[in-house]
């Protein structure tokens, strides 16, 4: 629910129904039945916000409905400046204050949406300001759908031309039901091989998805070549992990024309070396999958001695995987001047405060302990002459 307190309570949110659930809840309320029709297309295919705006439905409808339910969305607060890509990012308040973040990226004749599907991530990956922030709520169908409108409305943007990436703030899989959701509305307009949802690898859920009869590519953020540092960087490995996830990820049910994304955070000198390419390249071996490698956005948050690998260093990582016959995608600078990873917006915002408040949270993450130094010139001696 996106509207005050009050609302919540009194008036359902539209954009909360997935679609055969709001066809029931308008052909209570409206007849003839042609204008429930109109209502859902004002909704599903061009996203309004407000009755009002749904100017070939009679204004004493329009008031009754809004006397009933809302179509409201989350409030944005700020948008960065366009990056050279063109892309901006987009900080939103929801109606109990939170914020989350979403990102417009134009990219040549389609324009993909990064949305968030929560306030926050309690999965605690180490190198994610989300996830240094903590756990947040799940974000209800209307959220999620109303960041995805505004920036359409805002641009002007044929829905026939967009993809949806669920990569923001959050981990989708753990907000399932509100996920599928907000999936099913989406796919009124755009095509489930356009969507791609992005997971830190929570395998029943995983398991939950296979088992759909429509379902959105999956991205899934490996990150580490091995067990031991994928538990080192992303916690949730104790619980599930990375062997069992990549059984899982051959479980999975392989689509014509689609592949599995291995998402890949390159983190200089921790695991970005050539050794760790083969190793990637041996994890994946027989996956229908592509990499897309992701140089770390650095950011105050984070620990100080995660940084960015040269361009010299991601080039190499890159080479080696091709020489090992995996296909590979680099995201370069995509919304890089605009802090791309999500969650650095709002953690300009709220850094201080938070920090002030919970200082062990900025020594718990902020130093590392210093064995991971050697570590980095034992693996990869070459990278400091570069640097
Ligand atoms: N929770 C989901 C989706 C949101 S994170 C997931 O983890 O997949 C989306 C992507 O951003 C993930 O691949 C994650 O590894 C990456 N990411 C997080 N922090 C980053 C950072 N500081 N720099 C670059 N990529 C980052
Ligand atoms: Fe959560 Fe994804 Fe960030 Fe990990 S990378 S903390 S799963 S948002």
């Amino acid at each position: 629910m996106t509207t005050s307190p009050d609302a919540v309570i009194l008036k359902p949110n539209l954009y909360d129904l997935a679609p055969a659930a709001l066809d029931a809840a308008l052909r209570e309320t409206v007849s003839p039945s042609f204008r429930a029709k109109q209502i859902e297309e004002w909704m599903h295919t061009r996203g309004v916000a407000s009755f009002d705006a749904m100017t070939n439905i009679p204004k004493e409808l329009r008031a009754q409905l809004a006397d009933r339910f809302t179509i409201e969305m989350p409030a944005i607060v700020e948008v960065t400046p366009a990056a050279p890509d063109g892309s901006r990012k987009y900080l939103f308040e929801l109606a109990d204050r939170q914020r989350i973040e979403a990102v417009y990226m134009p990219m040549g004749d389609r324009t993909s949406v990064c949305l968030s599907s929560q306030a926050g991530c309690a999965v605690g990956c180490t190198f994610c300001v989300t996830g240094f922030f903590g756990a947040g709520r799940n974000l209800t169908p209307s959220e999620m759908l109303g960041q995805f409108f505004t920036i359409v409305r805002e641009h002007a943007l044929p829905l026939e031309q967009m993809n949806v990436v669920f990569m923001g703030m959050g981990e989708p899989l753990l907000n399932f039901e509100n996920v599928v959701t907000t999936l099913e509305v989406l796919y009124r307009s755009i095509a489930p091989k356009r969507i791609t949802l992005s997971t830190s690898g929570i395998i029943p859920e995983i398991e939950r998805l296979a088992r759909l009869e429509r379902r959105p590519n999956l991205a899934v953020s490996i990150n580490a070549p091995d067990r031991q540092r994928r538990e080192e960087i992303m916690p949730i490995t104790k619980k599930y992990p990375l062997e069992e996830l990549i059984a899982a990820l051959r479980r999975f049910p392989a689509e014509k024309g689609r592949d599995l994304t291995i998402e890949y955070v390159l983190i200089a000198g921790y695991n970005d070396s050539e050794k760790d390419a083969v190793a990637l390249a041996r994890l994946i071996r027989g996956l229908h999958a592509k990499v897309n490698a992701i140089p770390l956005n650095e950011d105050a948050n984070l620990p100080q001695w995660m940084k960015r690998p040269n361009d010299a260093a991601i080039d190499h990582f890159v080479d080696t995987l091709v020489n090992h016959n995996v296909r590979v995608t680099v995201r370069r600078s995509k919304g890089l001047d605009i802090a791309a990873a999500c969650g650095q917006l709002r953690g300009r915002s709220e850094a201080r405060s938070r920090l002030s408040r919970q200082p062990e949270l900025a020594e718990r993450r902020v130093d590392r302990p210093g064995r991971i130094e050697p570590a980095r010139e034992k693996r990869n001696p070459v990278h400091r002459e570069r640097r």
